[in-house]
Parts: C-alpha cells; sequence; structure tokens
C-alpha cells in the first residue's frame, strides 16, 4: 500500500507526525485490522518514562529491548525504540490516527517528565523502570487495610486491583487523605513516584 503520512499535532515537544506504512486483517479479531505506523522521531529512553503515564495494569514492558505494550482502548499498542508502532484490533485508518494522537501526546508528556527529572537530578526516571512490576499487593501493603468500603469496594485489595489496572483513582481511598494515615500514602509515594500517584488518580499534589 502507498504510505501516509499525517501531521496530527503542531507542537510536540518530541512527536509530531505519524506515517502509516501498512494497514493487514487482524490476526486477534475478525473484521478489524492491524496497523503498522512510524512516528517522525525514534523514542529511545522516552519509551520507559512513558511507563509511567500509564497504569500498570496497562502495560507490558520489556525492560531488556525497552519495547512497550500498551493495553488500551481496547487493543493493543506496541512502541519500540526507533519509533515504530504495531496496533491490533483497529476499525480502519481514521480510528488509528484518532488513537495515535492521544498516545503521541503522553510520548510528548513522557519527554517533558524526562526532561525535567534529568534537569531535577531525581530517582523518578530510575524508578519508572520498575513500575509496570508493581503488582496488587504492593498497593495493598500500604493501604489502610481497614475493608471500611468507603471507596465503592468491598476490601481493600479489590480496591488495590482496580487502582492498579486504571478503573478506579487512588482517591477514592477517602481514609488516605486523613491526617493519621499520611504514612499510608509516603508508603505509596516510595513505591510509585509522584507521576505514577497523579496517573493513578491521586489529586494531592
Ligand atoms: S476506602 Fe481505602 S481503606 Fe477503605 S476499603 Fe477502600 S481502600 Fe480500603
Amino acid at each position: 500500500m502507498k504510505e501516509l503520512e499525517y501531521d496530527v499535532l503542531e507542537n510536540g515537544s518530541l512527536v509530531n507526525k505519524v506515517t502509516i506504512k501498512n494497514i493487514r486483517p487482524c490476526i486477534a479479531t475478525e473484521g478489524k485490522v492491524r496497523v503498522l505506523m512510524q512516528l517522525d522521531s525514534p523514542l529511545g529512553d522516552v519509551i520507559s518514562s512513558l511507563v509511567t503515564i500509564y497504569p500498570p495494569g496497562k502495560v507490558n514492558y520489556v525492560k531488556k529491548k525497552k519495547i512497550l505494550t500498551l493495553s488500551i482502548y481496547g487493543r493493543l499498542i506496541t512502541l519500540y525504540p526507533s519509533g515504530k508502532i504495531t496496533m491490533n484490533k483497529t476499525l480502519d485508518k481514521e480510528d488509528a490516527i484518532e488513537i495515535i494522537t492521544d498516545v503521541m501526546k503522553a510520548i510528548n508528556q513522557a519527554y517533558d517528565n524526562l526532561e525535567s527529572s534529568a534537569d531535577s537530578k531525581t530517582t523518578e526516571k530510575v524508578k519508572s523502570q520498575d513500575i509496570s512490576q508493581i503488582g496488587p499487593l504492593d498497593i495493598y501493603n500500604c493501604l489502610p487495610q481497614t475493608d471500611c468500603e468507603e471507596c465503592g469496594e468491598k476490601t481493600c485489595m479489590a480496591f488495590s486491583f482496580k487502582v492498579l489496572s486504571g478503573d478506579k483513582p487512588l482517591d477514592k481511598c477517602l481514609p488516605l487523605q486523613e491526617p493519621w494515615n499520611q504514612e499510608q500514602v509516603q508508603c505509596l509515594e516510595k513505591l510509585l513516584g509522584r507521576q505514577m500517584m497523579t496517573t493513578l488518580g491521586w489529586e494531592g499534589y
């Protein structure tokens, strides 16, 4: 097929254009397509920073190869350090461009975060590379563990699963906002870092 180039963003700090290089039938879902795309800039280390923009339950990060697969918008989107992207379960090219535009905004945000963490010499960049390994038990260990149901879940463990998958914001645990639970908040900050706390819906910053 003829390659199709799209100018989707105007002032992105890293990526602004995407080229659809190939469209093939999707093996996973009949009637949908798999799209191969190329961004106008390589991603390199930005991929590890991008891990903190999405809830850990939606992320599979192969650290050794710096390959990130996002399970978002009902499909799998895989990003490579070269700027290559594959997207399955997609309706058509218009659908692919709509979704990739959102991902490109996240990429630019991750790039900005990486730049500012380099400036401030924080450890956030290092932390982001391990964040996709965090499991529900890690979150649970930092929660008040009273099973009070104020978040709408029957148990703190059920809440942990929903937070990790991005289905429930962290600040729905109202007891975390009480002054006597600040140790738990610090525990979460140490585990997740501030960027991931914000990604998971903590409004306290
Ligand atoms: S509101 Fe917080 S402490 Fe209460 S059940 Fe939910 S997660 Fe646990």
